[in-house]
């Protein structure tokens, strides 16, 4: 079908949101740049063992690392979850590849190259251009001033999307006594390899994917890794079986200039180093909206839908804002939605009924007792949004099998095996038939 108005699209980013998005756009007709600002596609997935120079992360006058990847990690979601629905992530048999369901984060980078080739999308990317600021000009249009080396370009597009990630900028636990404490303090987004924290005692502190895989990485080398949680279920507290130098912790409740960290339940320990895997905060340091859109306590809004503000829509988006989610199916929704709103081929409602539908949004997280930074977290809905845009976009909703496999994989994180789920699996019926679907989209 013809675009009804080809539009000149600048996209900033080339991690998997800002690939998937140049894709849907180019389909549609659009006119695409997109921006760059590190030498290679992938984002979060190129793999960077140097480290910044502030070790937690928030000295502003750090040069700042993009990618948060540990030298260990390998993929917390099957393979056959994980990949867009129209490429599917599949197993190939040239040299160099990992064909594992589960494969370590090289594989994913090979991936999103594989993409990349496929849809002829690598010279639409300009490489080391940092865009470094995004204004609003006459019509409705953006002006974006970006740099490469020293050079500064400005130019004007009828719209831009963002997907610059958010896995970045560093948030970090608030500590009663921290300034005193003598040890070190480093934040997962700048940790590699386990072998600076050789024989120390290490206070990790946080529950995430990452937190579980680094505390595991560490105490191979370590002298104690204890975890401080916030929600912790009743009993678990203590050792943690099948390790003798890891201790579930309740919360720091403080530390002290002897170098004693002291914890909510009145325990205590001699520390070295404390490992914030205290998460990430949304960061548009070059995006100048006048204030239409905020981030406000990790809330970025008002977004209708986590994507368009309304009174700046169609022509501002943000991809992959959404969190605890499977992440490259849902920045392949939200790309054709925008794609295709772009186009004028698929209508919005009016600016006011969309911030109605976010205030009331909002009034709903309110009543249930969610955190305003939680706002983006929609774990408990994410494949309902899928299908919500996938409506939109006259697309079949997610495929069963997805959706089966992804909570065969929770299932099989949380309960039996935590620590070998990504080489043991029941779900063998799952993988059959999401190959049989694959069928489609492989040539
Ligand atoms: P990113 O990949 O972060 O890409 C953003 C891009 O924007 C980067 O290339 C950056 O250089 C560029 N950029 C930023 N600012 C500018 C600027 N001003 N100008 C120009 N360019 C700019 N997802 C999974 O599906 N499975 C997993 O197992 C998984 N594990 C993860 C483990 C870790 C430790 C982390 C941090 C994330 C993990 N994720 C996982 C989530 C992962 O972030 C997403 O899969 C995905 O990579 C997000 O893509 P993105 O394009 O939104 O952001």
């Amino acid at each position: 079908m013809r675009p009804v108005t080809p539009r000149s699209v600048a996209v900033i980013g080339a991690g998997a949101g800002g690939l998937v998005a140049a894709r849907e756009l180019l389909r549609e007709g659009h006119k695409v740049v997109v921006f760059e600002r590190e030498d290679k596609v992938g984002g979060t997935w190129v793999y960077n063992p140097v480290i910044e120079s502030d070790p937690l992360g928030i000295d502003p006058s750090r040069k700042v690392v993009h990618s948060s990847l540990y030298a260990s990690l390998r993929t917390n979601l099957p393979r056959e979850v994980m990949g867009f629905r129209e490429y599917p992530f599949v197993a190939t048999n040239k040299t160099q590849r990992d064909p594992r369901r589960f494969p370590g984060h090289r594989e994913v980078l090979e991936y999103l190259n594989d993409y990349v080739s496929e849809f002829g999308l690598n010279e639409l990317v300009r490489f080391g251009t940092e865009v470094s600021h995004v204004g609003l000009v006459e019509n409705g249009k953006w002006k974006v001033s970006s740099r490469i080396r020293e050079d500064r370009v400005d130019e004007i597009y009828d719209a831009v999307v963002v997907c610059n990630g958010h896995y970045t900028e560093p948030r970090i636990a608030e500590i009663p006594g921290i300034d005193v404490w003598p040890g070190k303090q480093i934040h997962s987004h700048n940790y590699r390899v386990p072998e600076p924290f050789r024989d120390q005692v290490v206070i990790l502190i946080g529950s995430s994917a990452s937190a579980k895989d680094i505390s595991r990485d560490i105490s191979v080398v370590a002298k104690e890794v204890h975890i401080a949680c916030r929600s912790i279920k009743d009993g678990t507290l203590g050792k943690l079986p099948g390790h003798d130098n890891m201790w579930l912790c309740s919360m720091i409740e403080s530390v002290h200039e002897d170098g004693t960290v002291v914890f909510q339940d009145g325990t205590a320990v001699c520390a070295d180093v404390i490992l914030h895997c205290t998460g990430y905060k949304y960061h548009f340091p070059f995006l100048d909206t006048g204030g239409i859109v905020a981030v406000d306590d990790n809330r970025v809004g008002p977004l209708y839908k986590h994507i368009f503000p309304p009174f700046l829509s169609p022509c501002l988006s943000f991809v992959g804002l959404p969190f605890k989610v499977v992440p490259f199916p849902l920045l392949e929704f939200q790309s054709k939605w925008i794609a295709g709103v772009l186009s004028g081929r698929l209508a919005l409602p009016s600016p006011e009924e969309m911030l109605e539908d976010v205030e009331a949004f909002y009034l709903r997280l309110e009543a249930s007792g969610v955190p305003k930074r939680y706002t983006h977290n929609i774990v408990d809905y994410q494949f309902e949004y899928n299908d919500w845009l996938a409506a939109e976009c006259g697309c079949p909703p997610v495929e069963e099998w997805r959706k089966e496999m992804f909570s065969e994989t929770a299932k099989n994180i949380l309960g039996g095996r935590p620590e070998t789920y990504r080489d043991e699996w029941d779900d063998h019926h799952l993988v059959l038939q999401a190959h049989e679907d694959f069928g489609k989209y492989l040539s």
